[in-house]
This record gives structure tokens, sequence and C-alpha cells, in this order.
């Protein structure tokens, strides 16, 4: 029996889901793994057992790639037209709709994010759902004008089975940006949670079988890199992988790829994002962005602004606001809806304080927070908001993705220095620059080597809108039209007349 606050009554899908065993999806079957492996998932918000959860090997995940590609062979691709599979999707968006309270409560228990924010994660991932129903009877070719007598027209083709591996930080919700368009392509597919939360992706499994998408379609094997997702990297009859996760990791998958069937590889990795405030901007306005900008999801975000440069002619006001509001945000239990949650796990605690110490050990100035939180907190993995001033671009805290809540702030004086000073890292996901002046704003947008650039804002995102990082950020880019080339692949077929 799991414990949880006073007060909070959990739905009594989410108590029979927690209370039953876990199984992972193949086939269309609920299976163990064939060795009969298991891992813990736990609360980070007290360190708690939830539930133990597969831990597939290779044999089952190729049990998992020989359903997917039966699936695809036999039915998906020969026998579901696209407004068949557009209606199936849009089936599962309205389960998900139905089950939201579920959905939030098991991302809370197995993440630790605030349940009024897991609400937007759950609320997101059906946008996202519903975007790309629209988009499976959308995806055309073309006619090309050659200079022969010969007809020349060119189709996109679903790619077949595509590895799918997620990270998690935000566990339902990439789970969606991949399955979404994947599926609305025509793909059959293998979806690996993060080992940290894997629950809201094996209940999202139940929601597709019920939505009625044909057995092997979707395949939900659980389990760490090493042997899971290595499993799949690996595989000689996977056509893709998408991956969504830390750089190192995305070498990883590259090499494997490399050196199994050559699979297309799409990769969503880390950032260390530079926010810029210039003298001019709308004080009232920044300091509402930066607060979330700097701290949301209690940092454990890709596109966290963690790089603040303020112009030194309102850097102490920006720094003291960011400060006193730092130290107002409330950590609990994510169940009670408090501001921020723990961080997901015990090992991601320690490597943000081993972070926080080489801040202290390389000389930046502790501005608040800095240590785990004590008291009734302590058996949680919580680590209050923490600001660090610096004159120091070349600090492990500046120049490595912490994601934890770290900012490191810094000032600067002119719009040469701070173009540089924001380029100045092998990550390239997001920037965001808050002024008045909007030729500045837009000249800034165009020196920044980002993926994404917000402009007065933070943070803003929509299924419709490509994401992904320029250099050691990414390959490909998730959402929006682009997701659709990521799970295709484009043929020509010549007539001769
Ligand atoms: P991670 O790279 O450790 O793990 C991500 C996933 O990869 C997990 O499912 C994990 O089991 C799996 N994995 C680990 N080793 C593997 C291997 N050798 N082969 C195959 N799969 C393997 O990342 P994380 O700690 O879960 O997530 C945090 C990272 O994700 C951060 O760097 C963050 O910036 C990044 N991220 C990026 C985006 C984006 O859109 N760019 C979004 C969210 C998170």
């Amino acid at each position: 029996m799991i414990s949880i606050p006073n007060d909070i009554q959990l739905h009594d899908k989410t108590i029979q889901f927690l209370e039953s065993s876990q199984k992972m999806l193949i086939g269309g079957e609920w299976v163990s793994a064939k060795s009969g492996a298991t891992f813990p998932t736990l609360n980070p918000a007290n360190g708690e057992l939830l539930a133990e959860i597969p831990l597939a090997d290779t044999t089952d995940v190729n049990a998992a790639v020989s359903a997917a590609r039966k699936a695809f062979d036999s039915i998906w691709l020969p026998k579901i037209t696209p407004a068949k599979r557009a209606s199936l999707i849009w089936k599962l968006t309205e389960l998900m709709k139905r089950d939201l309270q579920v959905f939030m409560e098991l991302e809370t228990l197995d993440n630790g994010k605030p349940l009024n924010k897991a609400k937007y994660d759950v609320l997101g991932a059906i946008n996202h759902f519903r975007y790309y129903s629209g988009w499976a009877t959308k995806i055309e070719g073309a006619t090309i004008p050659v200079s022969s007598n010969k007809l020349v027209y060119t189709k996109k083709e679903a790619l077949g089975v595509v590895g799918l591996i997620v990270p998690w930080n935000f566990p339902l919700m990439m789970c969606a940006w991949k399955l979404a368009p994947a599926l609305a392509c025509g793909n059959c597919c293998i979806l690996k949670p993060a080992e940290q939360t894997p629950l809201t992706a094996l209940y999202l499994g139940k929601l597709i079988q019920e939505a009625g998408f044909p057995d092997g379609v979707v395949n939900i094997v659980t389990g760490p890199g090493t042997p899971t997702g290595e499993a799949i990297t690996s595989h000689m009859d996977i056509d893709k992988v998408s991956f969504t996760g830390s750089t190192i990791v995305g070498r990883k998958i590259m090499a494997a790829a490399a050196q199994s069937n050559l699979k297309k590889v799409s990769l969503e990795l880390g950032g260390k994002s530079p926010n810029v405030i210039f003298d001019d901007a709308d004080l009232k306005a920044v300091m509402k962005g930066v607060h979330w900008s700097s701290f949301y999801n209690t940092g454990q975000e890709c596109t966290l602004g963690s790089r603040l440069y303020v112009h030194r002619k309102v850097y102490d006001q920006v720094l003291e606001g960011l400060k006193v509001n730092a130290q107002k945000l409330t950590l609990a239990n994510g169940l009670t809806s408090p501001d921020l949650g723990p961080m997901v796990s015990e090992k991601q605690m320690n490597t943000v304080l081993d972070y926080i110490a080489s801040g202290q050990e390389e000389g930046a100035e502790l501005i608040t927070g800095g240590a785990r939180a004590t008291g009734e907190l302590s058996n949680g993995y919580f680590i209050p908001p923490t600001i660090f001033s610096h004159n120091d671009d070349q600090l492990k805290i500046v120049q490595e993705e912490i994601f934890g809540p770290v900012v490191s702030v810094s000032p600067f004086e002119d719009f040469e220095e701070i173009v540089h000073r924001a380029n100045d890292t092998r990550y390239g996901l997001a920037a965001a620059v808050w002024t008045k002046d909007i030729s500045k704003a837009h000249r800034f947008a165009n020196a920044c080597k980002a993926g994404t650039v917000w402009i007065n804002a933070y943070d803003l995102f929509d299924p419709a809108v490509p994401f992904g990082g320029y250099k050691e950020s990414g390959i490909g880019k998730e959402m929006g039209k682009s997701a659709i080339d990521l799970y295709t692949q484009e043929k020509a077929v010549w007539v001769a007349l």
C-alpha cells in the first residue's frame, strides 16, 4: 500500500492500476519478461516502492519486433486506411481525456511533478495525438517535371518498425511526441519509457488496446538502457530509432545504429539555453518569465534557461527579484500541488548536488539554495531553487547541463558580447531574449545558434511548431510537419510514357 498525504484521495483506477501486477505490451498480450526479471519504480517524494516492472532483455525486444513487423506487413500497412488510422488516434485522445486524472496521478507518483503541472503535460500529450490524427490523411507526395518524356511522382511511405526511446522528465508527453507522428505516418512501434517513470506509458498501452489498435502496432517494453535500450538500438530489424535523452546516450545510439543495420536515427538531446535580458526589457514580464524558465519542473527540462545573462544596468535588480521569488517557491509531495516537486531519483539529486558543489569550488557566488531540503522533505529527493552569480562562462555549472533547479546568472554590457557568450556552448536547443527593441530582438534571434528562440517569452510550445536542437542538441526536428519527415521515407516512381 503506498502512502499519500492526508486529504488526498487517489482515483479508483489509479489504485487498481498500482495494485495490479505490471506487465509489458507485446503483440497485444500483457506479458512479464521471459527471464522473469523485474526492476523497481519508486516515488521520488518519499523513496517508497510504487511497483515492480518487467525488465526486458534481447529476447523480449525480439518478440516485440517480430510482433510489430507482423502487424506492419499483414494489417497496419495493407488493411488500415489513413482515415482509419486517424480515427484510431482520435479515439485514443478521447480515452486519454476520460482518464486525465489517472494519468496525472500516475505521473506525479512516478516522476514527482506537482499534480497541477502534470495536468498540463497530459493535456499537452492529448493535443499532440489530436494534431497528428489530422495529419494521417494529409501525407502527400509530389509530381516532378523532368527533362524527358516521363512521368515522375513521389510517395511518402512509412518506415516500418520504429523504436521510440524516451526520458523521464515529461514521461507521457515524450511518448506522445514520438508515438503520435509515428502512428499517423503508418509505422508500427516499440516504445521504451525511461526506467525511472514507466507507469504512464504502460497505462497508455491499456488505452491503445481499448481504442482498438490492431495487436502489435504498439508494443511497450520496459527496462533500463542496458539491456533494454541497447537491444532496440542494435536490432537488425528496426528501421529507425527516435530518441530523446542525454547527449552522451545520443552518441551511443548513433554508434549502435552505425554498427547494426544503419537504421535511421533522430535525436532530441540536452541543452544549456541562454536567457538574455536587456536593460530596456519590461522587467515585470521578465521576472515572471525568468522565474519559471529557471526552475520549472524542478529544473528537469531540456530547454531550461539555465544560463541567465542580465544587462549590467538592471543586474542587481533582476538578481534580487529572482532570489526573492525563488525563496517563495513551495516544495512538497507533488500530490499536494506545490510549486515544485522532488528530483526524479536519488541519483539525479546527487548529480545536481555535485554540480552545486563544483560551482562553489570554482568560485561562483551562491545567492540562494545550494543544499538538499531537510525536515519533512528529507525522505524525498528535494533540492530548493539554487542561484549562482558569476563572471566566468567557462565554469562547469555554466558549460554543462545540470538538469536540476540551478541557474547561473551573469552580467553583460553590449549586444556583440552577449551574442558571442550566448553561443559559447556545444548545445543549441533554445534561447530567449527580453527587450522592447524589436529590431534588437530579431537581430539576436538571427544570430543565435539554437533551434528555438523565444522573444519576450519562454517555453512556448505547440504541436504545429517544429522543435529540435542545433549543434550537439540533436538531429532532426520533432513536432509540426517536420515530424512527418522523421517517420516517412520518400519514393520516386518513374513512368515511361
Ligand atoms: P538518458 O539519456 O539517460 O536516458 C533517456 C532514455 O534512454 C531512457 O529511456 C534510457 O533508459 C535510455 N537509454 C539509456 N542508455 C541507453 C543506451 N545505451 N541505449 C539505448 N537507450 C538508452 O536521459 P535522461 O536522464 O532520461 O533524460 C535527461 C536528458 O534528456 C537530458 O539531457 C535532457 O536535456 C534530455 N531531454 C531532451 C529533450 C529534447 O527534446 N531535446 C527533452 C527531454 C529531455
